[in-house]
C-alpha cells in the first residue's frame, strides 16, 4: 500500500471546535480524491470525533467505496474498559457504526503500562486474537504512548502483536519523554511493521519558525515544511504508513501529490532536518514569571503573561488555545500594544515584552 493514510481526527467541520458537526459533503469530496489517487489506508477510532468518526467513516468511505479498494483501521479504547463485557459490545458496535464485516488493521488503543495491566486483566488480547481467527481482523497491533523499555516489554510479552503504531517526527526523534528514536529501535528489533501517527506534532511542524522556513526553502521551494515532516518518518525503514489527519482538501492535494511516488529523504535532506530541529528546540522561550507587575501599568490592559505562558506552551508542544481562549479573553489583545513600554520599564525579567508581544500577536 501506498505510505500515507488518511487519519479520521480531524475531519473537516461544520462548526469551528464543534467536535461533533463532521461536514460529510467535504469529507466524502476528500475521500474520493484520496482513493483516486491510489491511496487506500483509512485510520479512525471509537471516540474521534466525539464518537462520531467511525459513522463518518460508514458514510463517506464503506457505502460509496468497494471494499476491497481500501484498508481500514479501528481501535479498542483500552482506557473506557471496565469489565470484560466491555469489549465484546465495543467490538461489535464498531464493526456496525462502521457498516463492516472485518477490520483489515485493528488495535488497541494507546497502551502504556497501565493500560497494559488492564487490558491483560480483562482478557483483550485474547479476545482479539479469536477475533483474528474468526477472520473479524486481519492484522492485530497496537498504538503506544509510554517509554522504550514499556514498549519492549509489550513485544516480549505479546509477540502475537504484528504491527505498532509510533508517536514519531524528526522534533521528537531524540526526545527524552516521547523517545521517538527508542521505541521505533525497539519495534525494529521485535520485527514489526510501524505505523506513524503525529509525523506533523499536531501541526506544529507545519507552521515553524522563519528561519527554518529558509532553511528548507533554499532545498527545496517548493516543498511545504508539512511535507518535509511526513517525507522524514515515512524515510525510515520498517514504517510501512504514516498518518496524517487532514482537515481539508489543500492539505490533502498538499500530502497526496508529494506522497504518490515517495522518494525517500536523501543523507543531505535528513541532515537539514537535524539542523531543523536544533532551531525549533533552541527557539527562545520567554522567562515571564508571571508576577503580573506588567500588567497593573499597560494602559491597554493586555494579558500579557498570559500571551507568554501559551506562547511558551506553544513551543513545548503542549495546548496553548483553551489556556488563552479561557485567560485572555476579557483584556487586551497582543496585537493592540501601543508600544508605549510602560510595562518593559518594570519588568523584573527584563523581557522585550513590546516585541516578544508582537510575535505572539503573529504566532498564536
Ligand atoms: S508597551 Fe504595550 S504591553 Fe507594554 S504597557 Fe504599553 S501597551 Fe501595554
Ligand atoms: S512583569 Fe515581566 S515577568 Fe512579570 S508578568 Fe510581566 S512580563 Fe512577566
Amino acid at each position: 500500500m501506498k505510505k500515507l493514510g488518511f487519519g479520521c481526527m480531524r475531519l473537516p467541520l461544520k462548526v469551528k471546535k464543534i467536535n461533533s458537526s463532521i461536514d460529510m459533503t467535504k469529507t466524502e469530496e476528500m475521500v474520493d480524491y484520496f482513493i483516486n489517487e491510489g491511496f487506500t489506508y483509512f485510520d479512525t477510532a471509537y471516540m474521534y470525533h466525539d464518537g462520531r468518526s467511525e459513522r463518518a467513516v460508514r458514510e463517506a468511505l464503506v457505502h460509496r467505496h468497494e471494499r476491497q479498494t481500501f484498508i481500514l483501521a479501528d481501535k479498542m479504547p483500552v482506557g473506557m474498559l471496565v469489565t470484560k463485557g466491555d469489549t465484546s459490545r465495543i467490538f461489535r458496535h464498531q464493526l456496525k457504526k462502521c457498516g463492516v464485516e472485518y477490520f483489515d488493521y485493528y488495535l488497541l488503543h494507546a497502551l502504556n503500562a497501565k493500560y497494559l495491566e488492564r487490558a491483560e486483566k480483562l482478557g483483550v488480547f485474547e479476545y482479539l486474537a479469536k477475533k483474528k481467527s474468526e477472520g473479524r481482523i486481519k492484522k492485530l497491533g497496537f498504538s503506544f504512548h509510554d517509554s522504550a523499555k514499556v514498549l519492549d516489554r509489550i513485544l516480549t510479552r505479546h509477540p502475537e502483536m504484528e504491527f505498532v503504531q509510533l508517536q514519531i517526527n524528526y522534533l521528537d526523534w531524540e526526545d527524552e519523554k516521547v523517545q521517538s528514536r527508542l521505541c521505533y529501535e525497539v519495534a525494529r528489533k521485535h520485527g514489526k511493521d510501524i505505523i506513524v501517527m503525529e509525523p506533523v506534532k499536531g501541526g506544529k511542524l507545519a507552521d515553524v519558525p522563519e528561519k527554518v522556513k529558509e532553511l528548507f526553502a533554499l532545498e527545496h521551494p517548493d516543498w511545504s515544511p508539512a511535507s518535509w515532516a511526513v517525507r522524514f518518518c515515512a524515510s525510515l525503514q520498517g514504517v510501512i504508513c504514516v498518518l496524517s489527519g487532514m482537515s481539508d482538501m489543500a492539505q490533502l492535494k498538499d500530502n497526496t501529490g508529494y506522497m504518490k511516488d515517495f522518494e525517500p529523504l536523501t543523507q543531505k535532506e535528513t541532515d537539514i532536518l537535524k539542523t531543523a530541529a536544533a532551531i525549533i528546540k533552541n527557539e527562545e522561550t520567554v522567562p515571564c514569571t508571571s508576577c503580573r507587575y506588567c500588567t497593573a501599568s499597560c494602559p491597554m490592559n493586555i494579558a500579557i503573561p498570559e500571551y507568554f505562558t501559551a506562547y511558551n506552551k506553544r513551543l513545548a508542544g503542549e495546548d496553548y488555545k483553551l489556556y488563552l481562549e479561557e485567560r485572555a479573553k476579557d483584556k487586551g489583545k497582543a496585537s493592540e500594544c501601543i508600544g508605549c513600554r510602560k510595562c518593559e520599564e518594570v519588568c523584573p525579567q527584563h523581557i522585550e515584552v513590546v516585541r516578544l508581544l508582537k510575535k505572539c500577536g503573529e504566532i498564536l
